[in-house]
Protein backbone atom coordinates (compact mmCIF):
# COMPACT_ATOMS: atom_id res chain seq x y z
CA UNK A 1 0.00 0.00 0.00
CA UNK A 2 1.04 3.55 -0.73
CA UNK A 3 2.12 6.07 2.00
CA UNK A 4 0.86 9.53 2.36
CA UNK A 5 4.13 12.06 1.51
CA UNK A 6 4.21 15.81 1.52
CA UNK A 7 6.41 17.63 -0.46
CA UNK A 8 7.43 21.06 0.49
CA UNK A 9 8.63 23.02 -2.77
CA UNK A 10 6.75 20.34 -4.51
CA UNK A 11 5.87 22.44 -7.89
CA UNK A 12 9.38 23.56 -8.07
CA UNK A 13 12.27 21.65 -10.43
CA UNK A 14 12.84 19.08 -7.57
CA UNK A 15 9.71 19.02 -6.19
CA UNK A 16 7.45 18.29 -8.89
CA UNK A 17 9.80 15.32 -10.56
CA UNK A 18 9.51 13.69 -7.22
CA UNK A 19 5.66 14.16 -6.59
CA UNK A 20 5.47 12.51 -10.21
CA UNK A 21 7.21 9.74 -9.28
CA UNK A 22 5.57 9.07 -5.69
CA UNK A 23 2.37 9.45 -7.54
CA UNK A 24 3.29 7.29 -10.25
CA UNK A 25 4.06 4.73 -7.48
CA UNK A 26 0.73 4.90 -5.80
CA UNK A 27 1.42 7.22 -2.91
CA UNK A 28 -1.05 9.95 -1.99
CA UNK A 29 1.24 12.64 -2.50
CA UNK A 30 0.56 16.53 -0.76
CA UNK A 31 2.33 19.09 -2.75
CA UNK A 32 2.57 21.95 -1.07
CA UNK A 33 3.90 25.63 -2.56
CA UNK A 34 3.48 29.45 -2.72
CA UNK A 35 5.18 29.29 -6.11
CA UNK A 36 7.37 31.85 -5.28
CA UNK A 37 9.38 30.43 -7.80
CA UNK A 38 7.48 26.88 -8.67
CA UNK A 39 5.05 26.63 -11.46
CA UNK A 40 1.84 24.48 -11.45
CA UNK A 41 2.62 23.75 -14.97
CA UNK A 42 5.44 21.37 -13.79
CA UNK A 43 2.96 19.00 -11.69
CA UNK A 44 0.08 19.27 -14.59
CA UNK A 45 0.76 15.25 -15.39
CA UNK A 46 -0.51 14.49 -12.14
CA UNK A 47 -2.98 17.04 -11.58
CA UNK A 48 -6.14 15.03 -12.01
CA UNK A 49 -4.94 12.00 -9.98
CA UNK A 50 -7.00 11.42 -7.23
CA UNK A 51 -3.84 10.27 -5.09
CA UNK A 52 -2.54 14.23 -5.99
CA UNK A 53 -3.46 16.99 -3.87
CA UNK A 54 -1.79 20.73 -4.00
CA UNK A 55 -1.89 22.68 -1.07
CA UNK A 56 -0.47 26.51 -1.57
CA UNK A 57 1.21 27.46 1.35
CA UNK A 58 4.09 29.43 2.51
CA UNK A 59 6.24 27.27 4.80
CA UNK A 60 7.49 30.24 6.87
CA UNK A 61 4.49 29.77 8.48
CA UNK A 62 3.02 26.92 10.31
CA UNK A 63 1.12 23.75 8.52
CA UNK A 64 -0.95 21.29 9.50
CA UNK A 65 -2.77 18.75 7.54
CA UNK A 66 -5.73 16.78 8.46
CA UNK A 67 -4.85 12.93 7.20
CA UNK A 68 -2.18 11.38 8.73
CA UNK A 69 1.54 11.82 7.37
CA UNK A 70 4.02 9.02 6.74
CA UNK A 71 7.04 11.15 4.79
CA UNK A 72 7.57 14.81 4.57
CA UNK A 73 10.37 15.81 1.87
CA UNK A 74 11.46 19.29 2.66
CA UNK A 75 12.59 21.07 -0.28
CA UNK A 76 10.99 24.35 -0.28
CA UNK A 77 13.38 27.21 -0.36
CA UNK A 78 14.22 29.72 -3.39
CA UNK A 79 17.46 27.73 -5.08
CA UNK A 80 18.83 29.55 -7.63
CA UNK A 81 21.54 32.56 -6.73
CA UNK A 82 19.56 34.94 -9.12
CA UNK A 83 16.75 34.28 -7.00
CA UNK A 84 17.81 34.06 -3.05
CA UNK A 85 20.13 37.13 -3.82
CA UNK A 86 19.49 40.43 -3.54
CA UNK A 87 15.27 41.53 -3.09
CA UNK A 88 14.37 37.78 -1.62
CA UNK A 89 17.45 37.15 0.44
CA UNK A 90 15.44 37.56 4.10
CA UNK A 91 12.92 35.52 2.58
CA UNK A 92 15.43 32.81 1.74
CA UNK A 93 16.67 32.46 5.15
CA UNK A 94 13.41 32.68 6.62
CA UNK A 95 11.78 29.91 4.23
CA UNK A 96 15.09 28.11 5.42
CA UNK A 97 15.20 28.22 9.20
CA UNK A 98 11.10 29.25 9.79
CA UNK A 99 10.45 26.24 7.20
CA UNK A 100 12.14 23.84 9.35
CA UNK A 101 11.19 24.16 12.52
CA UNK A 102 7.34 24.21 11.47
CA UNK A 103 7.91 20.99 9.01
CA UNK A 104 9.82 19.86 11.81
CA UNK A 105 7.33 20.37 14.27
CA UNK A 106 4.36 18.72 11.73
CA UNK A 107 6.41 15.85 11.78
CA UNK A 108 6.78 14.94 15.14
CA UNK A 109 2.79 15.39 15.16
CA UNK A 110 2.28 12.65 12.97
CA UNK A 111 5.10 10.87 13.75
CA UNK A 112 6.54 11.55 10.08
CA UNK A 113 10.06 10.36 8.71
CA UNK A 114 11.07 13.96 7.26
CA UNK A 115 14.06 14.63 4.79
CA UNK A 116 15.76 18.06 5.11
CA UNK A 117 17.16 18.72 1.19
CA UNK A 118 20.39 20.36 2.02
CA UNK A 119 23.10 21.73 -0.11
CA UNK A 120 26.62 21.48 -1.37
CA UNK A 121 26.57 25.47 -0.90
CA UNK A 122 27.06 24.02 2.91
CA UNK A 123 30.58 23.72 2.22
CA UNK A 124 31.12 27.44 0.40
CA UNK A 125 33.94 28.12 -1.17
CA UNK A 126 36.13 24.32 -0.41
CA UNK A 127 39.38 24.05 0.54
CA UNK A 128 38.70 20.49 0.64
CA UNK A 129 38.56 18.55 -2.98
CA UNK A 130 36.19 16.50 -3.71
CA UNK A 131 33.79 17.23 -0.62
CA UNK A 132 33.07 14.56 1.82
CA UNK A 133 30.61 14.83 4.38
CA UNK A 134 33.29 15.56 7.06
CA UNK A 135 33.98 18.54 5.75
CA UNK A 136 33.10 21.37 7.58
CA UNK A 137 32.98 24.19 5.18
CA UNK A 138 34.33 27.79 4.26
CA UNK A 139 31.41 29.72 4.04
CA UNK A 140 31.15 34.05 3.93
CA UNK A 141 28.30 35.11 6.88
CA UNK A 142 28.22 38.17 5.42
CA UNK A 143 28.38 37.52 1.62
CA UNK A 144 25.54 37.57 -1.14
CA UNK A 145 24.95 33.97 -0.98
CA UNK A 146 25.00 34.00 3.01
CA UNK A 147 21.23 33.82 2.77
CA UNK A 148 21.09 30.44 1.28
CA UNK A 149 24.78 28.79 2.57
CA UNK A 150 23.78 30.27 6.27
CA UNK A 151 20.04 29.64 6.24
CA UNK A 152 20.60 25.89 4.98
CA UNK A 153 23.59 25.41 7.58
CA UNK A 154 20.98 26.48 10.14
CA UNK A 155 18.47 24.17 8.95
CA UNK A 156 20.62 21.31 9.47
CA UNK A 157 21.52 22.24 12.91
CA UNK A 158 17.78 22.26 13.44
CA UNK A 159 17.19 18.88 12.29
CA UNK A 160 20.19 17.54 14.17
CA UNK A 161 18.05 19.58 17.54
CA UNK A 162 14.99 18.00 17.19
CA UNK A 163 16.55 14.52 16.57
CA UNK A 164 18.74 14.87 20.02
CA UNK A 165 16.11 16.68 21.71
CA UNK A 166 12.69 15.54 20.84
CA UNK A 167 13.45 12.30 18.86
CA UNK A 168 12.84 13.77 15.12
CA UNK A 169 13.05 10.51 12.16
CA UNK A 170 15.70 12.92 10.04
CA UNK A 171 17.34 12.58 6.97
CA UNK A 172 19.27 15.00 5.95
CA UNK A 173 20.94 14.81 2.22
CA UNK A 174 23.06 17.64 0.77
CA UNK A 175 22.25 17.97 -2.87
CA UNK A 176 24.96 18.89 -5.66
CA UNK A 177 24.20 20.62 -9.18
CA UNK A 178 21.42 19.36 -10.53
CA UNK A 179 19.72 19.68 -13.78
CA UNK A 180 16.95 18.43 -16.55
CA UNK A 181 13.59 18.66 -17.02
CA UNK A 182 11.16 20.89 -15.13
CA UNK A 183 14.21 23.73 -14.71
CA UNK A 184 12.27 27.15 -15.35
CA UNK A 185 14.06 28.27 -18.28
CA UNK A 186 14.12 31.53 -16.08
CA UNK A 187 16.10 30.13 -13.33
CA UNK A 188 19.42 31.48 -13.99
CA UNK A 189 21.37 28.62 -13.32
CA UNK A 190 24.14 27.70 -15.75
CA UNK A 191 22.57 24.69 -17.45
CA UNK A 192 19.36 26.04 -18.21
CA UNK A 193 20.56 29.46 -19.33
CA UNK A 194 23.17 28.00 -21.61
CA UNK A 195 20.83 25.76 -23.27
CA UNK A 196 17.94 28.47 -23.37
CA UNK A 197 20.42 31.17 -24.87
CA UNK A 198 21.54 28.82 -27.40
CA UNK A 199 18.37 28.03 -28.82
CA UNK A 200 17.27 31.60 -29.27
CA UNK A 201 20.05 32.54 -30.33
CA UNK A 202 21.37 34.52 -27.81
CA UNK A 203 24.89 34.94 -26.20
CA UNK A 204 25.77 32.34 -23.49
CA UNK A 205 27.18 33.84 -20.52
CA UNK A 206 30.17 32.69 -18.73
CA UNK A 207 31.32 34.27 -15.95
CA UNK A 208 34.17 35.30 -14.87
CA UNK A 209 36.99 32.88 -17.16
CA UNK A 210 34.49 30.06 -16.98
CA UNK A 211 37.50 28.52 -15.29
CA UNK A 212 35.69 27.44 -11.81
CA UNK A 213 34.09 23.79 -11.92
CA UNK A 214 30.42 22.24 -10.94
CA UNK A 215 29.65 18.67 -11.21
CA UNK A 216 26.00 18.24 -12.53
CA UNK A 217 23.52 15.50 -12.02
CA UNK A 218 21.01 14.66 -13.42
CA UNK A 219 17.70 14.74 -11.71
CA UNK A 220 16.33 10.87 -12.23
CA UNK A 221 19.65 10.13 -10.57
CA UNK A 222 19.19 12.48 -8.23
CA UNK A 223 15.33 11.93 -7.05
CA UNK A 224 16.91 8.32 -6.96
CA UNK A 225 18.98 9.13 -4.08
CA UNK A 226 16.42 10.85 -2.51
CA UNK A 227 13.98 8.69 -2.22
CA UNK A 228 16.55 5.91 -1.12
CA UNK A 229 17.59 8.10 1.90
CA UNK A 230 13.91 8.88 2.99
CA UNK A 231 13.49 4.80 2.98
CA UNK A 232 16.55 4.03 4.71
CA UNK A 233 17.23 1.95 7.53
CA UNK A 234 15.85 4.37 10.75
CA UNK A 235 18.45 6.24 12.59
CA UNK A 236 20.70 6.73 9.67
CA UNK A 237 20.45 10.61 9.83
CA UNK A 238 23.19 11.47 7.25
CA UNK A 239 24.21 13.84 6.38
CA UNK A 240 24.86 12.20 2.72
CA UNK A 241 26.20 13.80 -0.47
CA UNK A 242 24.07 13.72 -2.95
CA UNK A 243 25.44 14.29 -6.97
CA UNK A 244 27.43 13.44 -9.90
CA UNK A 245 30.96 13.64 -9.59
CA UNK A 246 32.11 14.16 -12.82
CA UNK A 247 33.16 16.94 -12.84
CA UNK A 248 33.32 20.32 -15.68
CA UNK A 249 34.86 23.76 -16.28
CA UNK A 250 31.64 25.97 -16.98
CA UNK A 251 33.87 26.83 -20.23
CA UNK A 252 33.45 23.21 -20.82
CA UNK A 253 30.15 22.82 -20.20
CA UNK A 254 29.82 25.93 -22.90
CA UNK A 255 31.56 24.14 -25.70
CA UNK A 256 29.79 20.63 -24.80
CA UNK A 257 26.53 22.19 -25.47
CA UNK A 258 27.54 24.46 -28.60
CA UNK A 259 28.90 21.10 -29.84
CA UNK A 260 25.75 19.41 -29.06
CA UNK A 261 23.62 22.24 -31.10
CA UNK A 262 25.54 21.44 -33.88
CA UNK A 263 28.04 24.85 -33.36
CA UNK A 264 25.31 26.80 -32.87
CA UNK A 265 25.96 29.31 -29.57
CA UNK A 266 28.75 32.20 -28.93
CA UNK A 267 30.19 32.89 -25.27
CA UNK A 268 30.34 35.95 -23.85
CA UNK A 269 32.21 36.54 -20.35
CA UNK A 270 30.43 38.20 -17.48
CA UNK A 271 32.03 39.46 -14.52
CA UNK A 272 31.87 36.91 -12.04
CA UNK A 273 29.61 36.97 -9.31
CA UNK A 274 30.81 37.54 -5.52
CA UNK A 275 31.84 34.65 -3.41
CA UNK A 276 30.98 32.28 -6.50
CA UNK A 277 32.87 28.47 -5.25
CA UNK A 278 35.84 28.45 -7.61
CA UNK A 279 35.38 24.01 -7.56
CA UNK A 280 32.84 21.89 -6.33
CA UNK A 281 32.71 18.15 -6.64
CA UNK A 282 30.92 15.56 -4.10
CA UNK A 283 32.64 12.48 -2.54
CA UNK A 284 29.74 9.95 -2.59
CA UNK A 285 31.47 6.96 -1.02
CA UNK A 286 28.61 7.50 1.64
CA UNK A 287 26.28 7.37 -0.37
CA UNK A 288 27.16 3.77 -2.23
CA UNK A 289 28.51 2.79 1.07
CA UNK A 290 24.73 3.20 2.56
CA UNK A 291 22.12 3.72 0.14
CA UNK A 292 23.85 1.64 -2.64
CA UNK A 293 23.47 4.78 -5.06
CA UNK A 294 25.00 5.90 -7.25
CA UNK A 295 24.40 8.16 -10.17
CA UNK A 296 23.69 6.21 -13.71
CA UNK A 297 23.10 9.28 -16.40
CA UNK A 298 26.28 10.99 -17.55
CA UNK A 299 26.17 14.73 -18.25
CA UNK A 300 25.95 13.75 -22.13
CA UNK A 301 22.84 11.91 -21.96
CA UNK A 302 21.37 13.78 -19.70
CA UNK A 303 22.21 17.03 -21.29
CA UNK A 304 20.31 15.53 -24.52
CA UNK A 305 16.97 15.06 -22.47
CA UNK A 306 17.47 18.60 -21.09
CA UNK A 307 18.36 20.12 -24.19
CA UNK A 308 15.35 18.37 -26.36
CA UNK A 309 12.91 19.14 -23.26
CA UNK A 310 13.66 23.01 -23.52
CA UNK A 311 13.06 22.88 -27.27
CA UNK A 312 9.80 21.79 -25.92
CA UNK A 313 9.00 24.67 -23.89
CA UNK A 314 10.68 27.33 -26.17
CA UNK A 315 8.54 25.95 -29.01
CA UNK A 316 5.41 26.17 -26.74
CA UNK A 317 4.20 22.68 -26.62
CA UNK A 318 4.62 22.11 -23.30
N1 LIG B 1 27.18 30.62 -14.52
C1 LIG B 1 27.63 31.06 -15.77
N2 LIG B 1 26.68 31.51 -16.65
C2 LIG B 1 25.35 31.54 -16.37
C3 LIG B 1 24.91 31.09 -15.10
C4 LIG B 1 25.86 30.64 -14.19
O1 LIG B 1 28.83 31.04 -16.07
O2 LIG B 1 24.58 31.97 -17.24
C5 LIG B 1 28.19 30.08 -13.58
C6 LIG B 1 28.07 30.58 -12.15
O3 LIG B 1 28.82 31.77 -11.99
C7 LIG B 1 28.65 29.41 -11.38
C8 LIG B 1 28.25 28.19 -12.19
O4 LIG B 1 27.97 28.68 -13.51
O5 LIG B 1 30.06 29.49 -11.34
C9 LIG B 1 27.03 27.46 -11.66
O6 LIG B 1 26.02 28.42 -11.45
P1 LIG B 1 24.55 28.01 -10.99
O7 LIG B 1 23.83 29.29 -10.69
O8 LIG B 1 23.95 27.10 -11.98
O9 LIG B 1 24.76 27.15 -9.68
P2 LIG B 1 25.58 27.42 -8.32
O10 LIG B 1 26.41 28.66 -8.47
O11 LIG B 1 24.54 27.56 -7.28
O12 LIG B 1 26.43 26.22 -8.17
Amino acid sequence: MGKTILVTGGTGFLGSNLCIRLVREGNRVLCVDNNYTGRLANVKEVADNPLFSFIEHDIIRPLDVSEPVDQIYNLACPASPVHYQGKAAIYTTKTCVFGAINMLELALKHHATILQASTSEVYGEPLVHPQPESYRGNVNPDGIRACYDEGKRCAESLFFDYYREKGADIKVIRIFNTYGPKMNPDDGRVVSNMICQALQGQDMTVYGDGSQTRSFCYVDDLIEAMVRMMNSPKGFTGPVNTGNPGEFTIRELAHIIIKKLGGKGNIVYKPLPKDDPTQRRPDITLAKEKLGWEPKIALDEGLDKTIAYFQQVLGGEL
